[in-house]
């Protein structure tokens, strides 16, 4: 018997666009100004392909402009930190991002740490993350302010919850565990040194797994009515051979002890593009000196 609340992910990242885009007119019509996104693919990876294609799609959606870089997958570095640079001095473009992974002969720490810190809608620069860990006006990754912005709409204030958050990555796990310091959780960062890890997910209020391993939270680890976040994305096999997605949470089982759970597919996933796009409004507004708009639940 299903006793969680699913959290709807795409529905809310259809409200957050379209409360994006209504920001995005209202700049034009009062300031003149159009947000302007950069995505920048050195290659052909065609799953990147299709990140790129979605992201300038979803930008234009929100009335934006949508600057498609697209470098044949023998550039070298020199050119790509070459490109950065000129969009960096572009006054049109006020977001840019790289899309990751880069061929290997590329450092993604020198691209990263080449784009302006103003300008970084992907929140991967060491400078924002400084910011994000002192409190100060960060850029923040897209996903983790996606998810933060679920878990502060199904709960509303975080203060004093105990927030365990699986996974250390500089994308996810750290900013993750960033922000829900900065909302007054008790936080504990696991990973794969973590000892009896099954002991610390049950002591959680707030559950975010972001390991990239299929299924790997057993119901049994979950604390009764716990709120699950599972940021995993992984494809596993299907005996007609399409695979399908699947979370880092055992979906079926949690969905039976938790409060609250995303789904995957649909639920932290789409939060990152629309997340994308209010950091590329936020970049717009802050580069102007104008106020940044608030959209969905306040959380910066
Ligand atoms: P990384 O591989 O960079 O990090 C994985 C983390 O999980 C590491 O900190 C690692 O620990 C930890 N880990 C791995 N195995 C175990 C284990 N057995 N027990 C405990 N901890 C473990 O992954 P990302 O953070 O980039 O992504 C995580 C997942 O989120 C992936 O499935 C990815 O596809 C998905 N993702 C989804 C997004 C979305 O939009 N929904 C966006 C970004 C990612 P250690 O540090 O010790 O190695």
């Amino acid at each position: 018997m299903t006793t969680a609340t699913i959290i709807d992910g795409k529905q809310f990242a259809t409200r957050l666009r379209a409360s994006i885009a209504a920001q995005v007119a209202r700049l034009q019509a009062e300031h003149e100004l159009t947000p302007g996104l950069a995505v920048v693919l050195v290659g052909e990876d065609p799953a990147s392909q299709v990140y790129v294609r979605n992201k300038g799609l979803q930008a234009r959606e929100a009335g934006m402009r949508s600057f498609e870089q697209r470098l044949p997958a023998t550039t070298t570095q020199a050119e790509l930190l070459a490109r950065i640079a000129e969009l960096n001095q572009d006054p049109a473009v006020n977001g840019i991002l790289v899309q990751l992974p880069l061929p290997a002969r590329i450092d993604p720490e020198a691209v990263i740490e080449a784009i302006a810190v103003s300008k970084d809608v992907d929140g991967f620069h060491p400078l924002n993350a400084g910011l994000l860990a002192v409190g100060g006006a960060a850029m923040v990754p897209c996903t983790p302010l996606g998810c933060l912005m679920l878990l502060k709409d199904r709960i509303g204030s975080l203060a004093g919850q105990r927030a365990l958050v699986l996974g250390r990555s500089n994308i996810v796990g750290k900013p993750m565990a960033a922000l829900l310091l900065r909302e007054h959780c008790t936080v504990t960062i696991a990973h794969s040194r973590t000892r009896d890890l099954a002991e610390e997910c049950r002591r959680a209020d707030i559950l975010v797994a972001a390991v990239g391993k299929p299924h790997m939270v057993q119901g049994d680890w979950i604390k009764p009515g716990a709120t699950v976040i599972d940021v995993g994305i992984n494809r596993v096999p299907t005996p007609d051979g399409k695979g399908r997605l699947v979370g880092d949470v055992d979906f079926a089982a949690a969905v039976q002890v938790a409060g609250a759970i995303t789904p995957v597919p649909g639920g932290v996933g789409p939060m990152t593009i629309a997340c994308l796009l209010l950091n590329t409004l936020t970049a717009a507004c802050r580069q102007q000196g104008l106020p940044v708009p608030e959209v969905g639940p306040a959380v910066l």
